[in-house]
Order: structure tokens, then C-alpha cells, then sequence
């Protein structure tokens, strides 16, 4: 028998809300700006009323729901907590959306939505280790080794983003920590890496394009780079260079049969950031590094986790 759930995914940019079924399908979506809230209580209700609305607008009756967010999580509570990429410091989630739907409600962490995605209908069937990296606003990860997601006490195990890959720690990270990977590699951390590199590379800066931009973007940065700008090639060179580091980490720490990548950073960019990268990652491994690609489930990677969490296909994360 077909069912359905309600899948959410909170990003730093958009949040999404969808309705999908037990094959894994996707039936309605809508989205909007995770920072266009006012207040903390807002984000429930505007994901309740979005999901009120797909239902009515399919005729279903989903059974659960289940919401992918950035971290870190409270999951006692179902509460974003601290999230450096969030409007408020605390967001209180699951309370709010099981009483505003009737219907039993889980929160896990964005990334470890995506892996149960990517194990259930994704690259991963069949896979008892897998990771799944995001490199988006921000870098995070979830692990399955031996069968078992791993969550850690409070949800938030695989915060790989936080890896430090600056001895020297030139940046600081959203969360405060210094020389963090998403501080450099992430959407929001190119752009400061650019600027920093600005100053140690004066004479390949006056000459790029990005030098007369003010503010720019991860996006820019990479459009410069196919454009043929030697300073974009810089930049993009030493996000590559953390980025070896921080999947060299995760190939030593978890020893993986296969890591997909998803996030808008990597999904846009896969052709420049992924070449020739796995054998560049076997230099600063003791572990056989496994094939390293993009999640076939582009940018629905948290939704259809968290749309198989609803449903129930992942025992450790239920809805309640
Ligand atoms: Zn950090």
C-alpha cells in the first residue's frame, strides 16, 4: 500500500517542504527563504501551513513527518541549536510541527537525512558504509558503517565540516572554531579564503575580475575560474587542497564503500572539484579510498531522507 509523509529540509538558504510516497517519489513542493522568518515559532508554522496545503492540493493523508536541518540539533527536545548558519540561536521544531499537524514528527541533522536518502533510493542500496558529504552553504556529513547510521549522543556525529585543515587557523568558522574546513571550502567560506589569499597575492588579484566586484560570491569565484582568472585558480587550487584533507579524514575515519557528494558548491562544480580528486584523497590515507561521486539525488538528497524517515524505512530515527 502506497503512503506518504511529509519531508522537510531547513538550509541555510531555502527551506523546502515536500510530500512524497513510498517509491520514493516527490508529489508536491514549496519553498521559502529559511531567513525570511521573524521569529523562532515561525518556521514551524510556516512549514505546518506549507504541508496543510501540498495535502489538501494532492488529496493525501501523509502518516509522519520528518525534517533534515543544518545543526547542531537538540534532539531531546527536536530544537536547531546555535546553528551558525540559522537566524536565531534556538529554533524549537518538533513540538510545534507535532501539534500543528496531529501527526508524529522527527528532527535529525540535514546530512544524516541524506544518507538515509542516498541508502534508500540513492547510490547506497545495498551499501552497509556509506558517507554522504554536503558542500553547500556549509560542509556536513552522515555515516553509515556496518549497517548502523551513526547519530552520537546528541545527533550530531559526522560534523565533519569542523575538521580542522589550517594548522595556522587564518579563518574563523561560523560555529567560532578556528581552521575548520567550512570555514575555507564552503559556499560562504570561499569567498573570505578569496580574500585572504587577496592579500598574500596581491599581483594575481588586481588582475582578476573579482578584484573590482567588492562583494562576491563562492559562485563568482568559480564562473572566474572557467573564465580562465589565475587568481580564481588559486583560490579554487586551495579549496581543492582542504577538500582533499577533509575526505582523506572521513576515508580514515569511517572506511566507506562509497562517499557520494551533494550540496550546491559540489553539485555546480562537480567537473572542477572532483577531477582526479580520489587519487589526490589516496595520498593522505592508510585506508583504500572507495569511488568518491555525486549523489544521483541532486539537490533532493535531504528531502527524499527525510521523506524515507517519514515513512519509516530508518529504525534508529523514527518519527514519534
Ligand atoms: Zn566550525
Amino acid at each position: 500500500m502506497t503512503m506518504f509523509g511529509i519531508a522537510v529540509d531547513i538550509g541555510g538558504t531555502y527551506t523546502r517542504v515536500a510530500i512524497g510516497d513510498t517509491q520514493g517519489k516527490l508529489l508536491g513542493l514549496e519553498r521559502f527563504y529559511t531567513r525570511e522568518i521573524r521569529s523562532p515559532g515561525e518556521l514551524a508554522s510556516r512549514i505546518a501551513d506549507a504541508a496543510k496545503r501540498l495535502a489538501a492540493r494532492l488529496g493525501v493523508d501523509p502518516v509522519a513527518a520528518a525534517v533534515g536541518t543544518a545543526g547542531p540539533l537538540d534532539p531531546e527536545k527536536g530544537e536547531i541549536v546555535g546553528s551558525p548558519n540559522m537566524p536565531f540561536k534556538r529554533i524549537p521544531l518538533a513540538e510545534p510541527l507535532r501539534e500543528l499537524l496531529g501527526l508524529p514528527v522527527t528532527v535529525l541533522n540535514d546530512c544524516n537525512a541524506a544518507v538515509v536518502g542516498e541508502r534508500t533510493w540513492g547510490a547506497g542500496k545495498g551499501l552497509d558504509n556509506l558517507v554522504y558529504v554536503t558542500i553547500s552553504t556549509g560542509i556536513g556529513g552522515g555515516a553509515y558503517v556496518d549497517g548502523e547510521l551513526l547519530l552520537g549522543k546528541d545527533g550530531n556525529a559526522v560534523e565533519v565540516g569542523h575538521i580542522v585543515i589550517d594548522s595556522e587557523e587564518r579563518l574563523v568558522c561560523g560555529c567560532g572554531g578556528r581552521g575548520h574546513w567550512e570555514a575555507y571550502s564552503s559556499g560562504t567560506g570561499i569567498p573570505r579564503l578569496a580574500a585572504l589569499l587577496s592579500q598574500s597575492s596581491p599581483e594575481l588579484w588586481e588582475k582578476s575580475p573579482l578584484s573590482s566586484m567588492g562583494e562576491f560570491t563562492a559562485k563568482e569565484v568559480f564562473e572566474a575560474y572557467r573564465a580562465g582568472d589565475r587568481f580564481a585558480e588559486l583560490v579554487v587550487s586551495e579549496v581543492v587542497r582542504y577538500n582533499v584533507y577533509g575526505f582523506a579524514a572521513i576515508v580514515n575515519y569511517f572506511d566507506p564503500e562509497l562517499i557520494t557528494v551533494g550540496g550546491s558548491v559540489a553539485l555546480n562544480n562537480a567537473d572542477i572539484l572532483l577531477r582526479g580528486f580520489r587519487e589526490r584523497v589516496s595520498g593522505y590515507t592508510i585506508n583504500r579510498v572507495p569511488e568518491i561521486r555525486v549523489t544521483p539525488l541532486g539537490g533532493d538528497a535531504v528531502l527524499l531522507g527525510a521523506l524515507a524517515v517519514a515513512l519509516g524505512f530508518e529504525e534508529k530515527v523514527r518519527p514519534r
